[in-house]
């Protein structure tokens, strides 16, 4: 009998907090902003050990809560001096290989990213077709939403990116 359930839920969360290029010698601690693959010209990008991609982690964290596993930080620690800068489709690769082996496929998948600047959509297609080539499904499956924070806290102000993911994984 499998005892497996035919479904399962699963939500990620990710912020990174946006600084003035490291590159720009200013003494900002950016990566290059990133956001599913994607780069997005801006004068602010993540602080993060990997490249700081926020919709890869997110929906990577998703993925893996949908499975009951550990959370990103626990399978790829930033302590880790493999992941330095390291490239974060891995990682959402890697959680779609162990949705896979568990014996669930990705039935849809819903990313929304809270952005003040710059504008996301004319990037959110490319990002769709990358986060689902990443996880081995149809476009149609992905959804990538992009929001403002209304210029108040944090996000608002520009100083962090946040991405909420949630996804539903049926067995296969
Ligand atoms: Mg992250």
């Amino acid at each position: 009998m499998n005892v497996q359930p035919a479904y399962r839920i699963g939500h990620g969360y990710d912020l990174h907090r946006l600084e003035v290029l490291a590159a720009q010698g200013t003494g900002g601690a950016g990566r290059p902003l990133v956001l599913g693959g994607v780069r997005l010209e801006h004068t602010h990008g993540p602080v993060a050990h990997s490249d700081g991609d926020a919709v890869y982690h997110a929906v990577t964290d998703a993925i893996l809560g949908a499975l009951g596993l550990p959370d990103i930080g626990q399978l790829f620690p930033d302590t880790d001096p493999r992941h330095e800068s390291q490239d974060s489709r891995e990682f959402i690769v890697e959680a779609a290989r162990r949705a896979r082996a568990a014996g669930y496929m990705v039935s849809n998948l819903d990313v929304t990213v809270i952005l003040e600047r710059p504008k996301l959509s004319p990037v959110k297609d490319r990002v769709r077709g990358n986060v689902a080539s990443a996880l081995g499904v149809g476009a149609e499956r992905v959804n990538i939403k992009g929001k403002t924070h209304e210029k108040v806290d944090a996000v608002g102000e520009g100083r962090a990116v946040e991405v909420h993911a949630v996804v539903l994984l049926a067995r296969d």
